[in-house]
């Protein structure tokens, strides 16, 4: 869809028109191209006492091909990464910033207590106005519940408040987030900074993301085609967010299986063309769908990913809403997936070390008028990821939802233009996103490298104000 407001703003009077009336100027976000290097400038690498994933850090970056600089208060920086065959260097001198920053990391995983927080201080104070537009920011923590000591759990705690608002002040559609990296999920990181120190998060902001030790990764591994051998399901793959899921996940080496609804069967079978996929129509309200799917998976030979993308809304004030409509949201987006999701794994049509990713909404973390139905059941999607996490581990599979904003669909097209003007411009980038932002985040779920990733909810949105 258009983003009038988007070209206007950017066009020469446009931008002296909203700087003069202080109106939101929104810059065209940078978008992952394949074959693109992952990080097009430098990394500033950072840290407080006793960062404990430097050496990670150095190999990651150096297998991302990313040229890196060290804060001043990070000079030994300079030997990790040497030593990790990294050309590196001092960023800045004498008081005076270096060069223009693509990304910022810093290590805050040996950060006990608050009276540390000076470190973030100065590696922030000193940076911020280094930072590139579409610039990536990832501060790196421990989990604040399996800190052993209260002053530890503290200052890791502390870490949220820092970079939600970072992420609000930087502007420039700078992205920021906090990752969680748990005591032995150090080797697990490698997926997430590529996905978050790329264009491929783009549209991610102000996320708090928990990494655990998860099940070992398996090796040989081509980071261009992480999906080669897997098969993955999309559910509403012929149209809107639906069709970029299909297409981003067949790009990353995965043979798609496109489901949609019958009456969408041309629109769907264009799309599994394209990717060289099969379509598979199915109304996933049926009482029988979940079996059939098992069926269809079964003669597969097993799927490796369910992304549970389908969803409807039908909008009404509780007051007015028919009792069918309350049923019919609950059951295509809620209970469905859970029925589905059931007779996969227990069948074992859902292979071991699968990945099931579903498509969750800010209103359902948020509420919005209107949507009782929707909110109910996008929020469910949000229990069901969380519980089922813990007892999908058993069997190396994980769970994880995306949450999306104001995505630039049909279905958004569809909403009154008041509210469609609040809901593109109400976020960290003034601008609606793009289906194919919340694409590129569920196929870093779907990684085979992302097996520490469970129970996650990852907000697609720009960082919305709604639910903030
Ligand atoms: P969309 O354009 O309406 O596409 C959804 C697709 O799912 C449609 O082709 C739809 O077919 C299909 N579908 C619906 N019910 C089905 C069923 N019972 N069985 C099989 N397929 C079914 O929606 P979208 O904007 O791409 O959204 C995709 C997902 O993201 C949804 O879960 C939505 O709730 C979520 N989301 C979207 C946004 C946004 O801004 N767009 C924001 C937050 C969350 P029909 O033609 O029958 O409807």
């Amino acid at each position: 869809m258009n983003d009038r407001y988007l070209k206007f703003a950017n066009s020469p009077f446009g931008a002296w028109m909203t700087s003069a009336l202080g109106l939101p100027k929104p810059i065209p976000l940078e978008r992952f191209v394949d074959g693109a290097p992952l990080v097009k400038g430098s990394v500033l690498v950072g840290a407080g006492p006793e960062p404990a994933l430097l050496l990670q850090l150095a190999r990651i970056l150096r297998d991302m091909q990313a040229l890196t600089v060290a804060h001043a208060a990070l000079p030994q920086w300079m030997d990790v990464a040497n030593q990790a065959g990294m050309m590196t260097g001092r960023w800045g001198a004498g008081g005076q910033p270096g060069e223009k920053l693509k990304c910022l990391v810093f290590d805050a995983t040996g950060m006990g207590d608050t009276s540390q927080s000076g470190a973030l201080y100065q590696f922030f104070h000193d940076s911020a106005r280094s930072i590139l537009p579409c610039g990536r920011v990832v501060v790196l923590g421990r989990p604040p519940e399996a800190c052993n000591q209260p002053r530890a759990a503290t200052a890791q705690r502390a870490l949220e408040g820092l970079t939600r608002a970072l992420a609000k002040e930087l502007k420039r559609a700078i992205t920021v987030q906090l990752v969680y990296v748990a005591e032995g999920a150090e080797e697990q990181l490698e997926s997430t900074l590529r996905f978050l120190l790329s264009a491929k998060s783009a549209y991610v902001s102000g996320q708090v993301i928990r990494i655990g030790a998860g099940s070992p990764q398996a090796a040989p591994f081509d980071w261009s085609k992480p999906l080669a051998g897997k098969t993955a399901l999309v559910t509403g793959a012929s149209r809107g967010i639906g069709v970029a899921i299909a297409q981003t996940l067949a790009r990353d080496g995965a043979k798609v299986v496109c489901l949609d609804v019958p009456q969408a069967m041309n629109e769907l079978s264009a799309v599994a063309t394209g990717i060289q996929g099969s379509a598979l129509v199915l109304d996933l309200s049926a009482a029988d769908a979940a079996k059939q799917l098992r069926t269809a998976a079964l003669a597969d030979g097993g799927w490796d990913i369910i992304v549970h993308n389908a969803g409807i809304t039908r909008d009404k004030t509780i007051a007015n809403m028919k009792e069918q409509l309350w049923q019919q949201v609950v059951n295509i987006n809620l209970t469905a997936q859970q029925r589905i999701n059931e007779v996969l794994v227990d069948s074992g049509a859902l292979n071991n070390g699968g990945r099931i990713i579903c498509v969750s909404s800010i209103s359902g973390i948020a509420g919005n008028m209107g949507q009782t139905n929707y909110g109910y059941s996008k929020a469910g999607v949000i229990g069901m990821v969380q519980s089922a996490a813990p007892l999908l581990a058993t069997k190396g599979i994980t769970i994880n939802a995306v949450a999306p904003g104001f995505i630039e669909t049909q279905m958004t097209a569809a909403v009154p233009l008041a509210m469609r003007e609040a809901g593109r411009r109400m976020n960290s980038m003034s601008q609606g996103g793009q289906a194919v932002d919340v694409a590129e985040a569920i196929a870093w779920f779907a990684s085979p490298a992302s097996g520490g990733i469970t129970g996650n909810i990852v907000r697609v949105c720009g960082q919305s104000i709604m639910g903030a």
